[in-house]
């Protein structure tokens, strides 16, 4: 475009399509007098400007996201009936959105956080969303607890900075969280960039076959390139040098051609192995054991294709688990059960009740509801002169989808019961079991592992007030006597005790990542 819009490129109206003759041009009095009300252009530009940025996600904020496809490789028939799965071979087109939780949107990738893994997968029988995370397990199985523990993550009311205090006083009166925090501080919770980690449903999902045999289960997304992660100070530099430095990845990857893909497995549970297993089947802070529950292959998902356009595309994709496909339901898992209500919700919020119309978030299957009708931002036509209402009189062509010969919900599990008050409590020893067999049998099979977690739980938890610093070596003693130690030893070193006497704001010896809190 020439300045004077007159080259060859394309000509520049205003909004409604008034070819400019220059589009720097304003409308004044005289040569220095003020602006003119009516020059439409530099007002709708200047409004438009001031209308740029919707709010941002209040968790997973900063992401990156392409396009691929996901690929059926091995027959599940017998445990899912979904459409999209029926045939080795088929192929389904994708969009992923990987993120970090709880920073903002300008914040480092190489965080120390989970990933979110957001998969949306454009089926012919509507938009399936698998919204999945790097870790297999999660903080919190009381839903209510989110906003809480969400909070700890954040900054601090008063300083506006984050805050260890709030952090570790949180696992501390929260030890459910115990094996997320082992994972998020192992150098799994920091993965070099977002193709070398895997993604988990975590949750437990309901998968139904079409003769209504249902079974509980587990997807995971294990990364065709391998796990590479990063050590706790090359995450530390590499958020000053690039903080965008997953999203340059990904980005470069694709666009060279070097397509990024993940081997899917499911891990499948009968209700009767689900009633005997030492835990709930529905706690988002387990996971299921390998051996019991063996990974079986079905498919791959490959990214190949970058987004034409970042916010159209990514920062206004909307994922939710309860956009889902027949075949494929929701748990009684409460967390999982909050999400479907607080995802669409969040939608609604940033992008008004209609972001289903949205080009990305549309499905390529065909929707016809009457009565989802008017609202911001209605652009779909708005189903034109049908009745908004399933009418006797008023003939509507409804086609009704043919039931399927066996209604696959029908014999599932049978809820019965009174209104309960409901609190998850840390009970007896089973809740640190699996994160005791994080410390104790996997990360004792790469040498460094079990130093890299005492390391980096050390440099976080040295800017702690001594007081949650004692509950949290007691915390880690549950878990391993020499774990405990090893973080005690380098807190104790990175943060004296009488330093800590002597300034309360700062840390004295200046080892300390952290300065201390004064609350
Ligand atoms: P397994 O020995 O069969 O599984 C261990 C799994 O841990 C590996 O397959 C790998 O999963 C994952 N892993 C390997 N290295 C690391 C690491 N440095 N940090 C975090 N995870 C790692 O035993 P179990 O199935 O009985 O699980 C034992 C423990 O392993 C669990 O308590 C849990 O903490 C962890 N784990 C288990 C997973 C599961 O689904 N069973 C998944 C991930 C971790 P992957 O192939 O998925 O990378």
């Amino acid at each position: 475009m020439s300045q004077n819009n007159k080259g060859s490129g394309e000509k520049v109206t205003t909004s409604q399509g008034y070819p400019l003759p220059n589009p720097f041009e304003t409308q004044r009095i005289g040569n220095h007098g003020p602006l003119l009300l009516q020059d439409f252009n530099l007002i709708d530009s200047l409004a438009h400007f001031d209308r740029e940025r919707i709010p941002e996600r209040v968790v997973h904020a900063k992401g990156s996201g392409a396009y691929g496809f996901f690929e059926v490789t091995d027959d599940i028939s017998d445990v899912c009936g979904s459409g999209f799965l029926d045939t080795i071979g088929k192929k389904t087109k994708a969009l992923v959105r990987f993120s970090t939780v709880g920073g903002e949107q300008g914040s480092a990738d190489a965080a120390r956080d989970p990933r979110g893994f957001a998969i949306k997968l454009y089926t012919e029988e509507g938009n399936l969303d698998w919204v999945y995370n790097n870790t297999p397990v999660f903080f919190i199985r009381d839903p209510i607890k989110f906003p809480h523990f969400i909070h700890t993550q954040k900054r601090n009311p008063q300083t506006h900075l984050k805050d260890p205090n709030m952090f570790w006083d949180y696992l501390v009166q929260n030890q459910e969280a115990i094996h997320q925090f082992m994972i998020l501080f192992s150098d799994r919770g920091t993965p070099a960039t977002y193709r070398h980690m895997n993604g988990y449903s975590g949750h437990t999902y309901k998968w139904s076959n079409a003769k209504g045999e249902w079974r509980y289960i587990q997807v995971h997304l294990i990364s065709d390139q391998g796990i590479k992660t990063l050590n706790n100070e090359e995450a530390g530099s590499l958020s000053g040098s690039n903080p965008d430095h997953a999203q340059e990845d990904l980005f470069n990857s694709i666009e060279k051609g070097d397509s990024p893909s993940w081997t899917a497995y499911i891990q499948s549970m009968t209700e009767e192995e689900a009633q005997n297993l030492p835990f709930s089947v529905f706690d988002l802070t387990k996971v299921w054991p390998h051996d019991q529950f063996p990974l079986r292959r079905f498919g791959k998902l490959v990214l190949n294709e970058n987004p034409e356009n970042y916010f159209a595309e990514i920062e206004q994709a909307a994922f939710s688990p309860s956009h889902t496909v027949p075949y494929q339901e929701a748990s009684a898992d409460p967390v999982l059960q909050s999400r479907l209500f607080s995802y669409p919700d969040t939608h609604r919020h940033r992008l008004g009740t209609n972001y289903a119309q949205i080009p990305v978030n549309c499905p390529y299957a065909k929707t016809f509801n009457p009565i989802l009708r008017d609202g911001a931002m209605t652009i779909n036509g708005n189903y034109g002169s049908k009745p908004n209402y399933y009418s006797g009189t008023v003939p509507t062509p409804v086609e009704y989808t043919p039931q399927p010969k066996v209604n696959y919900q029908s014999n599932q599990e049978y809820w019965q019961g009174t209104a309960q008050p409901f609190h998850w409590k840390v009970e007896g020893d089973i809740d640190y079991v699996q994160a005791r067999d994080l410390y104790n049998k996997v990360l004792s099979k790469t040498p460094g592992q079990q130093e890299n977690l005492a390391h980096n739980i050390s440099v976080h938890v040295c800017g702690a007030k001594p007081e949650i610093q004692d509950e949290v070596f007691k915390l880690f003693n549950k878990i391993s006597k020499k774990l405990s130690e090893d973080i005690q030893k380098e807190v104790f070193k990175l943060s004296p005790r009488s330093n800590y006497q002597q300034t309360t704001s700062s840390n004295a010896s200046g080892k300390c990542p952290y300065g201390h809190s004064k609350l």
